[in-house]
């Protein structure tokens, strides 16, 4: 419990908890209105608001979080 992995959340599960997926911070009452979604090779991922900030040109551009 003192060290939460973060781990996506299993298919056909509707997981209340989010998780970054640059920097692992975890929401665990679902993503929040700040946090962003993308979409990357149909599987959606969020960023929290510091991640989605730093990378909001990679984001509109539609590039996959792996040019970062
Ligand atoms: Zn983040």
């Amino acid at each position: 419990m003192d060290q939460p992995t973060p781990r996506p959340a299993p298919p056909g599960t509707e997981a209340p908890s989010v998780v970054c997926a640059r920097c692992g911070a975890q929401s665990p009452a679902g993503a929040p209105p700040t946090w962003t979604c993308s979409v990357e090779n149909g599987t959606r991922q969020y960023f929290c608001v510091d991640c989605a900030r730093a990378n909001l040109r990679a984001i509109e551009g539609r590039l996959d979080s792996a040019w970062w």
